[in-house]
């Protein structure tokens, strides 16, 4: 299998080198040149297996240049002891045509650890075999993405990771989480503005000769731990086809029958994930983009223009405070035909102008596919108290603006098909404002006492890990102006 990228017809690269790179020289993103399948009889052998297999599985036909046993090692490794779940992926039912597909059990408690405790892994491997010196792992956070880098690549031999996380919108707990990382190969540092400021900061840094310059002359190159990365998307592949065997086993679903997916929608990467495990030849309906208040992929889905010229909110589901959706960028390129001078066409009229259209042919593809919705913060609270009121269930807000958007789903079409909601984050990362939705009021106390209050209150149990954070001292408290970040690259590369 080889890798193209978005916006050059020239590139084809393996998939070590995708990964490595991570983005494309010209700013394009990988993507493997076809999509592999898979027969229902194959659908029927995975639903015997265990996730670490059906993980095997999915991946090996998207990494060829990987053994058998270099892979199995990678997978094996990632998803062990380190999950709270010895399923990984576990999925719970919150009524009986509506699933759970809990993503956070794993050591930093958000759906990215999933990916990123085995994306450094597949670095070791994909390092060795292109002869990559030492990587630096560049990365902007809306505020997950950077503590499961940390987490997943601390103390790697031949990597560094840099974090860059926004100084408005991360939840404290998530601020917590990052500046108090223990590990000798990292830096963390906060950008004065949101998460756009520090991704576009960020992208800039990626391609900047000078700067490339001077970390070849350290011996260094650049990667990235982002969703751009194509080593990030693959292995959010697999549980989706995870997911839909535990329904088959459960008896939730007959085999062979269609299944939806919900996804709290930020970057489009874990909906893009789904997107292709649909293209694989998983029984998925519709995949269902879930919004919160930043709305921009809703009104793309469905009008067909997408426009970032808007204001940005600062919500209480802060992983998906995006304007710049980077992902969309492949699923674009594929619908439009593989097409890279369209792709670059709308790119580029997106960051000149804010904004790009696409054609009625490809905007009928996209609604085939995907219906989106999204969740202003009022409902976002009120689906929290429903949802534990009405199921004894409790969610995180990224996961209720996905339980919000599923609904408003239903009310328009009348689908009642089988709804499975990702669950992308434990709601005791986000205690301030879960209390205020249980509650009422805003909850006083520090973070630890308030999740305490949240464990009296629901008897549901509070991550070990996140609970102490509260003895850990700061080792990050830097903060950084957005034109400040290139010289904290290089300080904390020093
Ligand atoms: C990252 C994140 C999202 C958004 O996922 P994308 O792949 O960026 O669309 C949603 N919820 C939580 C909790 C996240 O951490």
């Amino acid at each position: 299998m080889k890798y193209l990228s978005t916006r050059d017809p020239f590139v084809r690269v393996t998939a070590a080198e995708a990964i490595v790179r991570g983005l494309s020289a010209e700013g394009g993103l990988f993507l493997p040149e076809s999509i592999p399948q898979v027969t229902p009889g194959e659908l029927r052998e995975l639903c015997a297996l265990t996730y670490v297999e059906r993980a095997e599985r999915i991946l090996a036909p998207y990494l060829t240049d990987f053994s058998v046993e270099e892979l199995a090692d990678c997978v094996r490794s990632a998803y062990g002891t380190q999950f709270a779940v010895e399923d990984i992926a576990h999925l719970a039912l919150l009524d009986e045509n509506t699933g759970m597909l809990e993503l956070f059990h794993g050591p930093t408690c958000a759906f990215k650890d999933v990916a990123l405790q085995l994306l450094p892994r597949l670095f070791a491997v994909s390092a060795q075999k292109t002869g990559a010196g030492e990587l630096v792992i560049l990365v902007a956070t809306s505020g997950d993405t950077g503590k499961a880098a940390l987490e997943g690549f601390r103390d790697v031999p031949g990597t560094r990771v840099l974090v860059f996380y926004p100084s408005e919108g991360v939840s404290p707990m998530q601020r917590l989480q990052m500046i108090t990382q223990e590990g000798g190969n990292m830096g963390v540092c906060a950008v004065a503005g949101n998460f756009d400021d520090a991704q576009t900061g960020v992208k800039e840094i990626f391609t900047d000769s000078a700067v490339i310059a001077d970390l070849s002359a350290r011996g260094l190159a650049f990667s990235s731990a982002n969703s751009i990365n194509w080593g990030r998307l693959v292995p959010q592949i697999a549980y989706y086809f995870s997911a839909y065997c535990d329904l088959v086993n459960t008896g939730s679903v007959e085999f062979g029958n269609k299944v939806n997916f919900v996804v709290p929608t930020g970057n489009f990467g874990n909906i893009l994930a789904a997107y292709y495990a649909r293209e694989m030849g998983l029984p998925i309906g519709k995949l269902i983009c879930a919004s919160n208040q930043n709305c921009v992929l809703t009104d793309f889905i469905r009008t067909g223009t997408y426009n970032a010229r808007r204001d940005f909110f600062t919500t209480i589901s802060p992983s998906m405070d995006i304007l710049i959706s980077s992902n969309l960028e492949r699923l674009l390129f594929l619908l439009s035909g593989q097409e890279t001078a369209k792709t670059v066409d709308w790119m580029n009229s997106l960051r000149k102008n804010g904004d790009y259209t696409v054609p009625q042919d490809i905007l009928d593809k996209l609604q085939a596919l995907f219906w989106a919705g999204s969740c202003d913060e009022e409902s976002t609270r009120d689906t929290i108290a429903n949802v534990w009121h009405k199921n004894a269930y409790l969610c995180d807000p990224h996961t209720a603006v996905g339980v919000d958007v599923l609904q408003q789903y239903r009310d328009a079409t009348g689908d009642a098909t089988m709804a499975v909601v990702a669950a992308t984050a434990s709601p005791f990362k986000f205690v301030t404002p879960v209390l205020e939705a249980l509650n009422g009021l805003v909850p006083e106390g520090d973070e630890f006492e308030l999740a305490e209050r949240l464990v009296a209150e629901t008897a549901q149990i509070c991550p070990e890990q996140l609970l102490h954070l509260r003895d850990k001292p700061v080792r990050f408290p830097s903060i950084v102006e957005k034109d400040g970040m290139r010289r904290a690259v290089s300080e904390m590369l020093d």
